[in-house]
């Protein structure tokens, strides 16, 4: 630790790693202290000179005395000091809280934007980027950032703050960290200190905010900036965090599915972020993560995701896979007919900007899958999407289903889908930044068939499994989908095995006369995981099969209990009871 001067205050100034790498400067926020960095300059020492400081009137550091002690002015003047300290032309900054609000005022100071090299911010917009939200954004949008920000008006108010620090406000810090961090506390932090730092932050709104959002500067900056928004911030609507991208004239947008104090409960995601950008800055290739966070306008929808599509070899597979790489992203096409697979990422490459890769595997084989799961991770990343669409069907009477007959449709169908969301969900939550996951069932979920016994009740157990994990893995900020198409035109009559009596010219003919393609249900995909929508019925009877279902299952089971009748052209004792 050594002892800074800045304007009558003495700032406690830290330093780790060798100071031969490029340096990061951490600022905290309010109130906090340096040691809220831990966990974080644990992961980035290695690679970065890491230096942070206690801001004035926090942890080591000395309070201003007299009125207006926390301008804006007096923390620019502390962060220049402590540049001077550091002793090079350019530094990265990342600012949380108000560090981060302090970091944005930075940005717009001649004297010390051109020091800065990058400055990733979160869990705190700047002043003026505030007050252009606050005057003119919707007004839902600025009710729900008002609500979030009671605490500013408690602040202007003289003797409450005080009082709320000597009594609840340590109570409520430990329980809001507690709640929506999911972290306790640990040795520094919050910080021996927390009350007086309490006190004393204070006056950063009374002397700085205050006075920043009723006279706001230009918002508009030109160091590159990297946006971190966590999802769960309680502090900052995720509207307020989003509109902060449109200043920067290079900014890089990432979600995080957490709450406000992200370094602590998500370090490792934290600090891949920090390290990646300004690793990227420093002169490395941008990360696949980095480049889909770049913000661009007019870009493409799905330009730098990495998508799996499963069962990609042949019709709806197909028309996903090509439809993803349309729209500019990365498609792995998993089938096990590799051969397929490879004819539809050369169909890709030849048509695409988004490049395809094949890869053979069986999603029924566990085994198989992580094999598949690591490549993937090892070999392109983790996947922002990941379709589970490989099915088979067996069709014919019930007691002709063999056992076989149920073990490999349950195998493909249900549990195909199980391995790939496990396998690929973990990844997501390890990698910290979201995804989707799309899982093509049938309206065969929902209106029984009785050819389709096995092949049914596999697609009801994908409809609501995906159910499950879609409230299971919001908090991850992963979505889940299920499409539930009707009748579609591709060659699973054909690949269809069936038993009793072989229907298959009658089903491919039927199939080929109800003329829906599968670049349709491809659509419907693409708009499910943009939309982020639980359950899509696609085509005309997959609709109506749908709203019946909910509306009426009696009926539902009486028509397929008539349909059942007239196929096999035996009366059904059922009937009529
Ligand atoms: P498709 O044209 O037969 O395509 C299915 C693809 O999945 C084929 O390339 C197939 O390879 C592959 N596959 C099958 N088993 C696999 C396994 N164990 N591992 C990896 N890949 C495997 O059928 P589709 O109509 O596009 O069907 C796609 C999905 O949509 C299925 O889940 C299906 O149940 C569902 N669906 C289809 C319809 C429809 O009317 N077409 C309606 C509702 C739902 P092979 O060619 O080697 O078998």
């Amino acid at each position: 630790m050594r002892l800074i001067e800045s304007g009558g205050v003495r700032l406690a100034f830290y330093e780790d790693g060798d100071p031969g790498n490029p340096t990061i400067l951490l600022v905290h926020g309010y109130p906090d202290t340096h040691r809220v960095w831990d966990e974080l300059v644990e992961r980035l020492r290695d690679r970065f000179h890491v230096a942070r400081y206690d801001v004035r009137g926090a942890g080591d550091s000395t309070a201003p005395r007299g009125p207006g002690g926390y301008a804006f002015d007096h923390l620019a003047a502390d962060l220049a000091a402590v540049l001077d300290a550091i002793g090079k032309p350019r530094v990265h900054l990342v600012g949380h809280d108000w560090g981060s609000i302090q970091g944005w005022d930075a940005l717009g100071r001649p004297g010390l934007r051109t020091r800065l090299a990058s400055f990733t911010g979160f869990g705190g917009p700047g002043a003026d980027q505030i007050a252009h939200f606050m005057r003119h954004a919707g007004p839902l949008r600025v009710a729900d950032q008002s609500l979030r920000s009671w605490y500013i008006g408690l602040f202007q108010t003289p003797v409450l703050p005080e009082l709320a620090w000597r009594r609840f406000f340590p109570r409520l810090l430990a329980r809001t960290l507690r709640r929506t961090d999911g972290v306790g506390p640990r040795p520094g932090h919050p910080a021996r200190t927390l009350l007086a730092d309490g006190r004393n932050g204070i006056g950063l709104y009374r002397d700085a905010l205050s006075r920043r959002l009723a006279h706001p500067g230009d918002p508009a900056v030109e160091v590159p900036v990297q946006i971190i928004a966590a999802t769960r911030d309680p502090f900052v609507s995720p509207a307020l965090a989003r509109s902060l991208t449109r200043w920067p004239a290079r900014a890089w947008y990432r979600r995080v599915a957490a709450g406000h104090w992200i370094q602590r409960s998500h370090p490792d995601t934290v600090a891949r972020m920090v390290g990646e950008f300004v690793a990227h800055l420093e002169g490395a290739p941008p990360a696949r993560e980095l480049r889909r966070a770049r913000v661009r306008t007019g870009g493409r929808a799905y330009a730098d995701h990495l998508v799996v599509v499963t069962g990609a070899g042949s019709g709806i597979g197909r028309a996903t896979a090509r439809a993803f790489a349309a729209h500019g992203a990365d498609v792995v096409c998993a089938d096990r007919d590799v051969a397929a697979a490879q004819q539809v990422a050369t169909e890709i490459a030849r048509l695409c900007r988004g490049g395809a890769v094949p890869y053979e595997v069986d999603v029924g084989d566990a085994a198989q899958m992580a094999t598949f799961a690591r490549w993937v991770r090892d070999h392109h990343g983790v996947p922002d999407v990941v379709v589970n669409n490989a099915g088979i069907a067996v069709s014919g009477p019930f007691m002709e289903h063999r056992l076989d007959d149920w073990r490999r449709t349950l195998d493909v169908n249900r549990w195909g889908v199980v391995h790939g969301c496990r396998l690929f969900a973990r990844q997501m939550i390890e990698r910290g930044e979201g995804g989707h996951l799309v899982n093509i069932a049938s309206l065969a979920a929902f209106v029984p068939t009785t050819s389709l016994s096995a092949y049914s009740a596999a697609k009801a157990a994908v409809k609501t499994l995906g159910d499950c994990l879609r409230a299971e893995l919001a908090g991850y900020g992963i979505g889940v989908s299920t499409v539930c198409p009707g009748f579609v035109s591709t060659a699973i009559a054909r690949n269809t095995t069936y038993v009793g009596t072989d229907r298959r010219a009658a089903a491919e003919r039927a199939l080929r006369r109800r003329a829906y393609p599968p670049e349709r249900v491809a659509a419907h995909v693409l708009r499910a995981v943009r939309r982020n929508r639980a359950v899509v019925p696609v085509n005309a009877e997959g609709r109506l099969g749908y709203v019946l279902s909910r509306l009426s299952p009696g009926a539902i089971r009486a028509i397929t209990r008539i349909s059942g009748v007239l196929a096999s052209g035996t009366r059904n004792p059922g009937v009529g009871r």
